[in-house]
């Protein structure tokens, strides 16, 4: 059939055949045309007319849809965030110099992963593709017969690498995973990449694919090749080294198939070699602190809860970076912080000498906001698709670089900044590269590299020659329309100039009569004919020559820069690096001003103390200030700390505070406390707030198991752990229950327990701190002003009695009938009360909660509206310091009348 096809539709059924699973855009002149299924998807989803041409193999009419070439940029984004893959079909050969049917092939596929047009991205955010590699092994020494299969004894090696082809950065690691690959959906989770592939043998299980697809689009792809040793040949060939030991995955198989896999499918859907692609970094999650993704949810580290968006989170408080490397790296930073006190305070030394030199900082951000997004733009240069403005973005952000330099030349002492400011300095063709732009393109450069108007004239005698031959001849046709409109008498004669008759004559009809004899037709209008003569074609060609030449030259003079830049690709990437780091240790230092944060120290032990500790997103939100609060735990005395309260009395907000001010210190931060030490913490584990995970077909209650099972198995003791409410999806009995096992398991799990903030509204759970030596009960005051309840949001020690729930329900406005009628149910509810006797049979006689006996003595302590700060009993309120100061016997009225004044003003 296909003999029947014209020559074109047979290009087109070809790259269909070649690339099965792309939707094919076919570059047909101006227009990227699709045919078939693809014509009904594309209009289907781009909302663009169907129409049909032609007929198919069946004879059949074809349907056809098309975009205007020049709206790719507009049309192609949609539908890869959609998950399809496109492959441009373009024309190889210029249709004019064209013999028979135009040369077509497909150049390029693009995907969701391997896009590097500017187009494709919304924000600065990288762009990557997931690859991984792994398979089965068992758990050594616990694969026992009795441990049937569902057991999960089986764990995965699992490799993974990301890879951002628009910036070059490429990363690897290998870890070993449980079988419900909690490790990698948490790697997902923090790397958010575009796009995953996966090998047939991973692809085929389900349920791994079906977590994934939740996530990311996942893509199956084979590697050509087979094994690891290949893949380090094929990944030692591409970075020309002869051991990958440098890189540090030599012997990490499954990073390095891993590898491999992302090189190949940027490869084939490239089609072409990446050279920017130049170094393999292997990163160990050892290094890191772990916040899997129910925590980075949870604790709105980069994406809010309600819309995914950026807003209230903790990247967003801090981002007020100046260059788009410096948003990525900032995001890295509080998506990996560290674990070693060390490095950490490598970044907190250099945060605080930007921080004390709010001159210094302003120099080096005015200049920071000069530099665009280098890594992109050596990107696009070193791939082959950038063009005369982004040499113009480039050479603007190079210039900025010596300023930066200098800023830090003299005064500098921490060791990061010292190590930046020599990493910048070692650049030496930095000057030569932006000078060798300066030099060639123009300010202002046109979009298109192939139209000429982009090198600035003197750069070149060849050019300039043609130049003056293409810009005489404007002249010699001012003069040549002169000439012929004397000669003719035909005073409206016009020379002029079209893309597809070249120069011509034009006469209007009502002058016919005069048209000179010499003058030959060539074409004919509604109102005017036009005419050449052999005079004029022959400056035609001149002129036509001389501007063909004249655009070739300058693409070549491009391709030039563009090759001489590309040599130096990874100095500008490492460059493009440090650029990013600088920005955000300025940016902490900022934050670190502006918002009144101090510098935490971090230990090695498992203490955290934390004194007015606040919430870094919710401090800007509430509308009466934020209420600062303290944090004191460790694992001997106060490892697991029972934290109740009514409902909206500030629990949760405690508890991630006191996370995300532990993740801020471990990322190098400046934390909103007025004194805070951490002993690092290896990961955080959440289990805030319900939410039904619909997608995945789950039910809030089992969500919530799923994460605390996780939790129960996962946690190390130097982990720190928020629960909020378990148990309660599910009957007040289970819940409790599930509650107490909970915590009796984590306090006594071993000798040195894990540090766990527990929120609960089961007030019962309070009594445990008599019977489990590490737990300690606090609460969320609260105070009763007649029916009114006032939250206090200081968190004191000891337990509350009662959940409120009635009350803020009543604040919630539910209707009074309602509220009346509760109450009166809560107070049959007590008569029978219900969980004493819980506890009664438990233990087998009645006891009366000593929670109940000391929550009301802690009322009479609660800071009330005395504004007291301190959440350990021993430590004073300034009113308390001030009255023990004050020596009675040598005050006079008066002035013990002004002391009560200035007491007073204290407490409000
Ligand atoms: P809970 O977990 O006890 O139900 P939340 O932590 O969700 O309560 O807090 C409810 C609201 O109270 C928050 O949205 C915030 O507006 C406010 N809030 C919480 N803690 C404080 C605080 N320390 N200072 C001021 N307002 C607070």
């Amino acid at each position: 059939m296909t003999e029947m096809m014209t020559p074109a539709m047979r290009q087109y059924y070809e790259a269909k055949q070649a690339y099965p699973d792309t939707l094919i855009f076919f570059r047909m002149g101006d227009f990227y045309e699709s045919f078939g299924e693809d014509a009904k998807t594309i209009a289907k989803e781009l909302e663009i007319t169907l129409t049909a041409r032609g007929k198919n193999r069946e004879g059949e009419k074809m349907p056809l849809a098309g975009i205007p070439y020049h709206a790719l940029d507009t049309y192609l984004p949609r539908l890869i965030n959609k998950g399809y893959k496109v492959a441009l079909c373009e024309q190889l050969e210029d249709p004019k110099q064209a013999k028979g049917v135009v040369k077509r092939g497909v150049v390029r596929v693009v995907t969701p992963g391997t896009a590097i047009d500017s187009s494709m991205f919304s924000d600065a955010s990288n762009n990557y593709l997931m690859a991984v590699a792994g398979k089965e092994v068992g758990k050594s020494g616990k694969n026992t017969e009795k441990n049937s299969e569902k057991n999960s004894e089986k764990e995965m090696e699992m490799g993974v690498s990301f890879l951002d082809i628009s910036t070059g950065e490429f990363l690897t690691t290998q870890f070993r995973d449980s079988e419900n690959f909690e490790k990698l959906l948490s790697e997902l989770a923090r790397m958010h990449p575009a796009e995953c592939i996966l090998p047939p043998s991973l692809y085929g299980n389900s349920d791994l694919v079906d977590r994934l697809k939740g996530q990311t689009i996942v893509q199956v792809f084979a590697p050509e090749i087979s094994g690891s040793e290949e893949a380090g040949e094929k990944l030692k060939h591409h970075f020309k080294v002869a051991t990958l030991e440098g890189m540090g995955c030599e012997k990490l198989d499954f990073a390095v198939s891993s590898a491999w896999a992302a090189l190949e499918y940027a490869q084939t859907t490239q089609l072409r070699d990446l050279e920017h692609i130049n170094t393999l970094r292997t990163y160990s999650n050892s290094e890191f602190m772990i916040l899997d993704s129910i925590t980075l949810r949870n604790l709105e580290i980069v994406k809010n809860v309600r819309d995914e968006g950026d807003a209230n989170s903790l990247y967003r408080i801090l981002n007020c970076t100046k260059t788009p490397m410096g948003s990525r790296t900032l995001k890295k930073w509080l998506l990996k912080p560290l674990l070693s006190v060390e490095n950490i305070n490598l970044r907190l030394d250099a945060v605080e000498e930007l921080a004390a030199d709010p001159l210094l900082r302003y120099d080096i951000r005015k200049w920071l906001s000069e530099v665009r997004d280098i890594e992109r733009l050596v990107g696009r240069v070193v791939y082959g698709n950038s063009n005369a403005r982004d040499l113009i973005a480039l050479k603007k952000s190079l210039d900025a670089v010596p300023p930066i330099r200098d800023c830090l030349k003299e005064k500098i002492e921490s060791e990061l900044l010292k190590e930046i400011a020599e990493g910048l300095a070692s650049f030496s063709e930095l000057e030569n590269l932006a000078e060798m732009i300066e030099k060639a393109i123009v300010e202002e450069p046109p979009v298109s590299v192939r139209e000429g108007g982009m090198i600035k004239p003197g750069y070149g005698a060849e050019l300039d020659e043609l130049r003056d031959i293409a810009s005489n001849s404007k002249q010699w046709i001012a003069a040549f329309q002169q000439k012929e409109k004397e000669r003719s008498g035909i005073k409206s004669l016009k020379v002029g100039y079209n893309k597809v008759f070249g120069y011509y004559i034009e006469i209007t009809n009502a002058n016919s009569s005069q048209v000179p004899e010499d003058y030959i037709r060539k074409q004919t209008m509604s109102n005017a004919e036009r005419f050449f003569t052999p005079e004029l074609k022959e400056k035609e060609s001149l002129i036509l020559t001389a501007n063909d030449k004249s655009m070739a030259l300058e693409y070549e003079i491009f391709l030039k820069i563009t090759q001489a830049l590309s040599a130096h690709s990874r100095e500008l990437q490492e460059t493009a690096e440090r650029i990013g780091a600088l920005d955000v240790l300025a940016v902490l230092a900022e934050a670190a001003g502006n918002n009144n944060y101090v510098r935490p120290q971090l230990t090695d032990d498992c203490k955290i103390l934390i004194r007015d500790g606040r919430h870094p997103v919710v401090e800007n939100t509430v509308p009466g200030g934020f209420v600062p609060n303290d944090t004191e735990m460790d694992c001997k005395e106060d490892q697991f700390l029972l934290v109740t309260g009514p409902n909206m009395a500030g629990k949760s907000t405690y508890m991630r505070q006191t996370a995300l001010i532990a993740i801020m210190a471990q990322a190098g931060s400046f934390v909103p406390a007025s004194h805070a030490s951490i002993g690092v913490i290896d990961q955080v584990f959440t289990r805030i707030g319900a939410f039904d995970d619909l997608a995945s077909g789950q039910s809030t209650f089992m969500v919530e198991m799923v994460e605390l099972a996780n939790i129960l198995n996962n946690a190390s003791p130097r982990s720190l752990i928020l629960l909020d409410e378990i148990g309660r999806g599910t009957s007040t009995y289970d819940g409790y229950s599930i509650a107490k096992a909970v915590v009796e398991f984590l306090h006594n799990r071993g000798k040195v327990g894990v540090r766990a903030l527990f929120a609960t509204h089961y007030h019962q759970l309070t009594a445990l701190e008599e019977k489990l030596k590490r737990v300690k009960n606090y609460h969320i005051a609260v105070k009763e002003e007649g029916h009114e309840l006032v939250f206090l949001r200081k968190i004191v020690p000891g337990a509350t009695d009662r959940s409120y729930g009635i009350q803020v329900a009543r604040l919630a406005g539910v209707p009074e009938k309602v509220i009346e009628r509760a109450n009166e149910i809560l107070k049959e509810l007590e008569k029978e009360n219900v969980f004493e006797e819980a506890e009664e049979s438990e233990n087998g006689k009645k006891k009366k909660s000593k929670a109940t006996a000391r929550y009301t003595q802690m009322m009479l302590f609660d800071p009330g509206s005395s504004g007291r700060t301190s959440a350990q009993a021993n430590r004073s309120s300034p009113v308390e310091a001030t009255l023990k100061k004050l020596n009675l016997e040598e005050m006079t009225p008066i002035e013990a009348l002004n002391k009560l004044h200035e007491l007073k003003r204290l407490l409000n």
